[in-house]
């Protein structure tokens, strides 16, 4: 009989899909490692994982306890998958900018979702940090994650998605493309490659709205920078510890209007049903395309699956409502309903 010991041990392993259309533009062949292949649905099944283990390793998880974490609903959902396995209680805090599927699904599998305002400052008593972090405190025999900070996370990238990147690609990648959020896939994924090979290219998708870029440039936290956005996943108000920026060569940012455009496309142009930030790092990419060569093997990091993005980036009335849809594209739609 061929079979795992349970659905933790299908983490990983996760297809490299050759993109046909939409990078045709460039001169060199791009490839998707497409991460929703893992059993949540996301790379984020990686950092989890690695993260549970650790803490036990080191007696911060006991047997029974409740593992708490601020999660826009990816990594909860790794942690919910573990925490299953291994009979954990969980609880998360996300905020109200997420998708309500991801905050379902997160119950679906047996998590408590607390729901945060977005707009506090993460200082604030009722910001999702501070909330998860109150938690933690007050709920005796808990383990707060902290994914931001918690080096497990780029450690798991170090330790499977580079080393995958690496045989997949026969060592000839020359660029990694990340769109970026706590820092874990880009640092740990791009160490491991420039340890491989120096000379391969780091490159890092961040949002308008996120002070990443104008930090890894300028090494200033620049709250001006900060502002509301709607892309999920990527770019943060503060630059968590994960990061490494002296791995990462390059930083573009890209329009939420442009993300989601482009995950639209991969969907219909690919065949592969990615989550928003899919499209970010390809529409980021395009915006870099003058420094690539013919010979160049760009790989890009597809974090997640666009079934929950259905209400929203899938959703022609949402996109409609935010100005994203061009007005051919909404005479088409209105045509179609007629
Ligand atoms: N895309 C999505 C959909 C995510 O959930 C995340 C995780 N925040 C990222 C990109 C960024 O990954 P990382 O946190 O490893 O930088």
């Amino acid at each position: 009989m061929k079979y795992v010991n349970n659905i933790l041990e299908t983490i990983g392993h996760t297809p490299l899909v050759k993109l046909n259309r939409v990078t045709a533009s460039l001169p060199c062949q791009v490839f998707a490692k497409v991460e929703f292949f893992n059993p949540g649905n996301s790379i984020k099944d990686r950092m989890a994982i690695k993260m549970v283990e650790v803490a036990e390793q080191k007696g911060l998880l006991k047997p029974g306890g409740t593992i708490i974490e601020g999660t826009s609903g990816n990594t909860g959902m790794g942690l919910a998958l573990a925490a299953v396995i291994k009979g954990y209680k969980c609880i998360f805090t996300t905020t109200d900018k997420q998708s309500k599927e991801k905050v379902d699904i997160l119950k679906a599998v047996g998590a408590e979702v607390i729901v945060c305002p977005t707009n506090v400052e993460p200082e604030d008593p009722r910001s999702y940090y501070s909330v998860s972090k109150r938690l933690a405190t007050e709920i005796p025999n808990s383990f707060y994650v902290n994914q931001y900070d918690n080096l497990a996370n780029r450690d798991a990238h170090y330790e499977q998605t580079g080393p995958e990147i690496w045989d997949q690609t026969d060592g000839k990648v020359t660029h990694l493309v990340v769109a970026t959020g706590t820092g874990g896939t880009i640092t740990g994924t791009g160490r491991f490659l420039k340890e491989k090979n120096p000379d391969i290219k780091v490159w890092a998708i961040d949002s308008y709205g996120s002070l990443l870029k104008k930090y890894y440039e300028t090494g200033e936290l620049d709250m001006n920078e900060v502002y509301p956005y709607i892309t999920e996943g990527i770019g943060e108000d503060f630059v968590p510890e994960n990061y490494d920026m002296s791995v990462i060569d390059a930083f573009e940012k890209v329009t939420d209007k442009d993300g989601a455009v482009m995950a639209r496309r991969i969907t219909k142009e690919e065949g592969i049903f990615v989550g928003y930030s899919a499209g970010s790092a390809i529409a980021g990419l395009l915006q870099l395309k003058a420094s690539l060569k013919p010979e160049d093997v760009v790989v890009v990091v597809f974090h997640d699956h666009g079934s929950r993005y259905v209400g929203k980036v899938y959703n022609d009335q949402w996109m409609m409502e935010r100005g994203f849809l061009d007005v051919k594209t909404v005479k088409d739609v209105v045509n179609a309903r007629r």
